[in-house]
């Protein structure tokens, strides 16, 4: 092995320098050359290249963003394009090409699989950690921090007033950042995508539920994490519903892109600094379409077609928390 390349592609996560610090420093470690595609996908059709030595990645770990750009680039998905990028990649005369992104950006590497003979790894970089294969992807932790950050903060302003809040979160295929954050925010709702999928919460049964739990707690607020694209017209419509319809005051906020900035937090920066070093490795095992990703505390390698075919569930037992023990719907027996 004599060179590789590395982009990041999809959407950014936090973390996702920290992971091309840790491949350029590991290939410089194993005396192999790394050039970098800039603005994803797009970049590698474009032949928008450069060279990546390790003064080029010193003090990158501590900001979100990735320092190379990301992009998405539908037009990768046709075969003309996988033919194109295999034949840059040929050109430069690359062995491997290692893709920091999420599910999408997964495909589009099983796709120039296809078409190119060198190695392909992919390491998980999206805030969403919805790829199977590993405990956590790179930028999750950031955003579940973030977003616990906020509803601690709406909390102040909820309980002062005795107010309804919902905090929209991203996450629109997958609830982790909903759970995660109402769990460690103390949040007495969640409406996440796989438990609309199952069934999908009423607002008569919503307003039950915030009766419910205010009659147990007497005054107080009453904030809920609602995962993006899970209710009509999303925080605003169900907001203004609650107040018009059923005289909940209820004020919605929208955390957005927020939850993709600042510095990434300590789990982030060390899961990328591992799996960067981990997917350089792989490479020279001579791996191939897999993912470098983390087991109970081990590096280990996934089919890549499997991070989007299999699912890591969202973890039952806070799940059954949350619904039974700290949130009951339904009255209890054992309490007078
Ligand atoms: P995130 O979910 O965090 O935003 P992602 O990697 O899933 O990250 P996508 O926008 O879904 O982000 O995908 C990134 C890019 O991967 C796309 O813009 C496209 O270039 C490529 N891609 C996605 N799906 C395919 C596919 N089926 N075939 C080829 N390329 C694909």
């Amino acid at each position: 092995i004599q060179r590789i390349a590395v982009l990041t592609s999809g959407g950014d996560a936090p973390g996702m320098n920290a992971a091309l610090r840790a491949v350029v420093l590991a290939a410089d470690h194993y005396g192999i050359e790394v050039i970098a595609f800039r603005h994803g996908y797009q970049g590698l059709l474009d032949n928008e290249y450069t060279l990546m030595q390790p003064k080029d990645v010193q003090h990158v770990l501590q900001y979100s963003g990735t320092i190379i750009k990301s992009a998405r680039c539908h037009r990768f998905k046709e075969d003309s394009a996988a033919v194109e990028a295999a034949a840059n990649l040929n050109a430069l005369a690359l062995d491997a090409l290692i893709i920091i992104g999420g599910d999408g950006s997964f495909r589009g590497a099983e796709h120039l699989a296809n078409h190119w003979q060198g190695q392909i790894i992919g390491v998980p970089g999206t805030i969403d950690n919805d790829l199977y294969g590993t405990d956590a992807t790179i930028g999750y932790a950031t955003a579940v921090t973030i977003a616990m950050d906020a509803l601690d903060k709406i909390r102040d302003t909820a309980d002062a007033m005795d107010r309804v809040f919902i905090v929209e979160v991203m996450g629109r295929h997958a609830g982790f950042i909903g759970l995660g954050s109402a769990m460690a925010a103390g949040a007495e709702r969640m409406i996440l995508p796989e438990l609309q999928k199952d069934k999908p919460l009423t607002i008569s049964a919503l307003v039950k539920h915030i009766h419910r739990v205010q009659e147990i707690r007497g005054e107080g607020s009453y904030v809920m994490v609602l995962s993006e694209h899970q209710w009509p017209g999303g925080a605003v419509a169900l907001a203004e519903q609650l107040d018009a319809e059923y005289d909940l005051p209820c004020r919605p906020c929208l955390l957005g892109h927020i939850q993709r900035g600042g510095a990434p937090a300590p789990a982030d920066r060390i899961l990328a600094s591992e799996l960067g070093v981990h997917a350089v490795e792989l490479i020279l095992q001579g791996k191939h379409r897999v993912m470098a990703g983390m087991r109970a505390n081990q590096c280990v390698d996934v089919p890549l077609r499997d991070t989007w075919e299999k699912k890591n569930p969202l973890a039952a037992n806070l799940l059954r928390i949350q619904h039974e023990i700290f949130n009951p719907v339904k009255k209890n027996p054992r309490r007078n």
